[in-house]
């Protein structure tokens, strides 16, 4: 007979999913599993095979809408148990989980240049490696040397950047059920006050634009080629607009804020009145960047 997977991992059942995403929605997760190692993740995966139980991976939680009803299945988390780091001249290698903030300034300590965009972007390395994630003209495709990933089997396979097809936020691991466990970076020598001084000033731009006081998922939106969704937004007179306690930022309007209870349902509306507000005044369709997952 199966084990359960209590016995495999520690798990979290019925779990609200709106105390693991930065926009505090979201229903219950039937089971949150919080592998310690990957032995446990590979035991977790078999079982979901084994019992036919959907798995959805997560990392930080900065990029997902969970539904209002939850996700049926194991939520597998790729938190703080997966960062180990190791530097060699100018390669970092790292765990998935491990946060982007930390790593750049673990690089900033080694005089290592390359990430200084991507140092406020409040998302887990394997979350930034699968969403191509970027800012201020920093990618981490760039970056980018390989991956090992555990596929829905526990079996691992390499990625290297040509395999991963990356894109504007995209890359083919999304959606694709394989775990990233580590990631191998290459970054360029630099100098301590340069890289130090880049960071801040990114960081300086983040606060004085961003709303990160509030609850939200970053940028809702992709950028549309040849415009910013923000702009567009700005433009359409959406700033401010409200679904229950879901509203476009007063302060950067390609972000959603949760006002303190919005739901899902609420924000997905707000998207479907500004998808069709903006496509209807500019004829550009909007496509969300967020991943919304549940039911
Ligand atoms: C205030 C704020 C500012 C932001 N600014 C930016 C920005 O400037 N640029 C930008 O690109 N994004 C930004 N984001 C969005 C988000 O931080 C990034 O997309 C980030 O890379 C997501 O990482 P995560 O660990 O939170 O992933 P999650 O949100 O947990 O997951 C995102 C996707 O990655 C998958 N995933 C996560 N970890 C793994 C793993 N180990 N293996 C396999 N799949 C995995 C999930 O299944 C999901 O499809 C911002 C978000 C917020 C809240």
């Amino acid at each position: 007979m199966a084990k359960n997977l209590e016995d495999i991992t520690m798990v979290l059942k019925d779990e609200l999913m709106s105390k693991h995403t930065s926009f505090k929605i979201g229903g219950k997760a039937d089971y949150l599993a919080l592998p310690r190692n990957v032995e446990e993740l590979k035991e977790v995966l078999v079982w979901c095979k084994k019992t036919g139980t959907p798995y959805f991976v997560m990392g930080n939680g900065t990029n997902l809408l969970v539904k209002d009803k939850g996700i049926r299945g194991v939520v597998v988390k790729i938190s703080d148990n997966f960062s180990d780091v190791s530097v060699e001249e100018d390669c970092i290698e790292a765990g998935a989980g491990i946060l982007l903030s930390k790593l750049s300034r673990i690089a900033l300590k080694h005089e290592l240049s390359g990430m200084e965009g991507l140092s406020g972007i409040p998302g887990t390395l394997g979350g930034a490696v699968v969403m191509n994630a970027g800012a201020y003209g920093y990618e981490i495709k760039d970056i980018f040397v390989n991956c090992m990933v555990l596929n829905e089997d526990g079996n691992t396979e390499m990625f290297t950047k040509e395999k991963m097809n990356f894109g504007y936020r995209e890359t083919v691991l999304q959606g694709s059920g394989k775990v990233v466990l580590s990631v191998k970076l290459k970054l360029n020598k630099g100098k301590y006050g340069d890289i130090k001084a880049l960071m801040d000033d990114f960081t300086q731009r983040r606060q004085a634009k961003q709303p990160l006081s509030q609850p939200s998922a970053g940028s809702v939106f992709k950028r549309p080629a040849g415009y910013y969704a923000g702009k567009l937004i700005e433009d359409a007179g959406l700033k401010g607009y409200r679904i229950g306690d879901a509203q476009v930022s007063e302060k950067h309007a390609g972000f959603i804020v949760n006002l303190g209870n919005a739901t899902a349902d609420d924000v997905l509306k707000l998207i479907e009145h500004i998808k069709a507000t903006v496509y209807e005044k500019f004829g550009v369709q909007l496509e969300p960047e967020v991943k919304i997952v549940g039911e």
